[in-house]
C-alpha cells in the first residue's frame, strides 16, 4: 500500500490534524520513533495500519532521554527515507517536531517519571534516560490522542514502564507491544546498527547468541542466575570489543531482577557496548 504521507512539524499543527480525525469519528494509531526507520519500526507501522483509522508516526530523536556523554549527536538520520518508508506502509502522517515544538518551555520544565522500574537495568547506567522517555511519550499522546500506541519489544524495559505509566497516570491511549523483529542472522534490528564496522556487526551476533545459549540451559533445566548469565556472558566476552553493562535475568511483568533462582517465567535482559556502539536484546527463557 502505498499512500501520501503529510510530513507535520508543529506540535500544534498536530494536536489540531488529531482533534478532526477524532471528531470525525476516526481511530488513531501513533508509532513513536527516532526515525531512520528499518524493519523493525515498519512491522510496528503496519500493525498500527491494520488496527487504526488514521496513523501517525513520529520522529524525533528526543535529547532528554540522551545522558552528556551519549550519541544524540551522531544518531543516524534519514528523513527522505523515512519519508518513503512511511508511504509504502500507508501511514498519513509523519511528525518531525523540532525540538522547540515539543518543548516548548526549554528542556527542564515538566517531567514524567516511572520512579523504580525506570532506575534499574539501563536506568542504573543511563540516569534520567527514561525520565525523557516517559516525558515525550507522554507529550505525543497528548498531542496525537491517539486510541493505540506501538512499541517494541526490542526495548522491553521501555515497554515496560509505558505501560506502568499508562496504567498510574489513567491514559485513555492503549499501549501495544509488538514482537522484536531480527536479522537473519538473529542480531536485533536497530537504528545504531548502522554505526558498527563489518568486524564489529560480527561481534555483534553474540548478544543473541548469549541469549540463546542460556535459554537453551533453562530449558534444559537450569534455574540458576549464575550459570544462566555465565553461559550468556561467556559468548560476549570472547569478542574482543564487547564491554557489558549488564545482563540481568528478570520478572517480565514486573521487571523484578532475580538474585538466586529463575521462576518458570523469566526474561533474560541485555546491554552491551560493541566498540562505541551501545547495543541492547532480550529474550523470553520460557
Ligand atoms: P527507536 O527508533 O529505536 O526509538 O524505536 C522506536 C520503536 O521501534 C520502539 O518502540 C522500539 O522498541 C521499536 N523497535 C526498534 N527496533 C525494533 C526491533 N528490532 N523490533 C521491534 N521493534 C523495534
Amino acid at each position: 500500500m502505498t499512500v501520501q504521507t503529510q510530513i507535520i512539524r508543529d506540535a500544534q499543527k498536530l494536536s489540531e490534524f488529531a482533534h478532526q480525525a477524532q471528531k470525525s469519528g476516526k481511530t488513531i494509531g501513533l508509532v513513536p520513533t527516532m526515525g531512520y526507520l528499518h524493519e523493525g519500526h515498519l512491522s510496528l507501522i503496519r500493525a498500527a495500519r491494520q488496527k487504526a483509522d488514521v496513523v501517525i508516526v513520529s520522529d524525533f530523536v528526543n535529547p532528554t532521554q540522551f545522558g552528556p556523554t551519549e550519541d544524540y549527536a551522531t544518531y543516524p538520520r534519514d528523513e527522505q527515507a523515512d519519508l518513503e518508508k512511511c508511504q509504502s506502509c500507508g501511514a498519513d502522517v509523519l511528525f518531525i517536531p523540532t525540538v522547540e515544538t515539543l518543548y516548548p518551555n526549554g528542556q527542564d520544565s515538566t517531567w514524567v517519571e516511572v520512579s523504580k522500574m525506570g532506575n534499574i537495568l539501563c536506568g542504573a547506567t543511563r540516569p534520567g534516560h527514561f525520565r525523557g522517555v516517559a516525558t515525550v511519550v507522554t507529550k505525543l499522546l497528548w498531542l496525537s490522542r491517539a486510541d493505540y500506541a506501538f512499541f517494541g519489544e526490542k526495548d522491553y524495559q521501555q515497554l515496560t514502564i509505558l505501560r506502568r505509566m499508562a496504567q498510574d497516570l489513567g491514559c485513555p491511549t492503549k499501549i501495544i507491544g509488538m514482537p522484536l523483529v531480527r536479522e537473519a542472522d538473529g542480531l536485533a534490528m536497530s537504528s545504531r546498527n548502522v554505526r558498527l564496522t563489518p568486524d564489529q556487526r560480527k561481534q555483534a551476533l553474540s548478544l543473541s547468541q548469549g541469549l540463546k545459549a542460556a535459554r537453551e540451559r533453562f530449558q534444559n533445566g537450569a534455574r540458576s542466575v549464575r550459570e544462566l548469565t555465565q553461559a550468556a556472558q561467556d559468548i560476549i566476552q570472547a569478542q574482543k570489543d564487547t564491554a557489558i553493562q549488564y545482563i540481568s535475568i528478570a520478572d517480565p511483568d514486573s521487571l523484578d531482577i532475580f538474585t538466586d533462582t529463575v521462576p518458570e517465567h523469566a526474561i533474560m535482559l541485555l546491554a552491551v557496548k560493541v566498540g562505541a556502539v551501545r547495543l541492547i536484546d532480550n529474550m523470553r527463557l520460557d
